[in-house]
């Protein structure tokens, strides 16, 4: 049998990020927003086209990735995906056989979060592949072990994020947003984005950090008495209600300044969004990939067409969220 899905790429809304804990993990809050740009996930257990795993293997599973954005992906254990399926199976008492297919169209290293994508398929394809009939909060046990954009990954919409990003309040929306994401030649690797931000900050001394956080409270970060990084719930609202307009002020990330400063050309690419005519414009996530609001579906177009022309970009995407992930038909041959 072989089962397809359909995965989102995220962006963050809005993104407030804590101070390094001694663990050396960040507290955040974050408004997680799917759109509408995916990676197809296969998975069967009777593929005859798959690399042969070696006959003794007790852990059979393969990938294979193609796609735009295919080239570099691990196609080994090391791929997220992989890991996904072999934790599933060990979670559900299953012998881990299966081949995985990846079709790449979320660009790699880039703050769309393709790789929590492509394992969050997994578990969802796996799950029906093995007909776990798991509920989502099960499957979203074994999500966080793998990384903590994983569990959004796997509901997808819109839903406010805090602790690691793991824990989710989803929020139901009827309204949709346009939005461009201007992908980057870069790519930045979340760990080194969070070393710059604590440099940045320790840089700034204790009184430039105390005024940071009261700044970033006006718009979300670290209220300044708050037990940790909040997101604006003005933010929240004009999401929900599709409020274009509302929501291009209040978009705002902590990790901004630091992505920026590993990658200075994004500053031109986030000039040229604007000059391009879009509402507002972020860097996503850990970035490099910059993320434009427009008002309208043809908006979208024509900014992501005038954005390409600049050349401040490696392509320009016009996408629409909140979108969820999508189960596809299964064939059993
Ligand atoms: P985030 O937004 O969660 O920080 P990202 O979008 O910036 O993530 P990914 O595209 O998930 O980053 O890739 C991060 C790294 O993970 C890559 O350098 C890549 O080598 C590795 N990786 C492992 N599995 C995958 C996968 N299935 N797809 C993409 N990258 C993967």
């Amino acid at each position: 049998m072989q089962v397809n899905v359909r995965v989102p790429a995220k962006i963050n809304l809005a993104l407030a990020i804590g101070p390094l804990r001694p663990d050396g993990f960040h507290d955040l809050a974050t408004l997680f927003h799917a759109v509408s740009l995916y990676d197809d996930i296969t998975v069967s257990d009777d593929d005859a086209d798959a690399p042969t795993p070696p006959a003794s293997a007790a852990r059979q599973v393969t990938v294979r990735v193609d796609g735009p954005y295919g080239t570099g992906v691990p196609a080994d254990e090391s791929n997220l995906a992989v890991r996904a399926v072999y934790a599933l199976a060990d979670a559900a008492g299953v012998r881990p056989r299966a081949s995985l297919r990846i079709r790449k169209n979320i660009p790699v290293a880039a703050g769309l979060a393709g790789g929590s994508a492509d394992a969050a398929g997994a578990l969802l394809a796996c799950a029906e592949l093995w007909g776990l009939d798991w509920p989502v909060e099960r499957l979203a046990e074994v999500a966080a072990s793998l990384g903590s954009d994983v569990p959004f990954s796997l509901i997808g919409g819109t839903a406010l994020g805090t602790g690691r990003g793991e824990r989710l309040e989803p929020q139901s929306t009827g309204a949709s947003l346009h939005w461009v994401l201007a992908v980057s030649e870069a790519r930045l690797s979340t760990p080194a984005v969070y070393r710059r931000l604590d440099a940045l900050r320790a840089q700034e001394g204790p009184q430039a950090a105390a005024l940071w956080s009261q700044t970033a409270g006006a718009h979300g970060g670290a209220a300044p008495g708050s037990a940790g990084p909040v997101v604006d719930p003005r933010i929240v609202s004009a999401v929900l209600h599709g409020d274009a307009s509302a929501v291009a002020p209040l978009l705002t990330n902590d990790m901004q300044a630091a992505a920026v400063d590993l990658q200075p050309t994004l500053q031109d690419t986030l000039r040229a969004g604007h000059e391009a005519g879009a509402l507002g414009g972020i860097v996503s996530g850990s970035g490099p990939t910059c993320v434009f609001l427009a008002a309208d579906e043809s908006h979208a177009r024509a900014v992501a067409t005038t954005l390409a022309a600049t050349g401040h970009c490696l392509a320009a995407e016009p996408v629409k969220g909140p979108v969820r992930p999508v189960l596809g038909e299964h064939h059993t041959s």
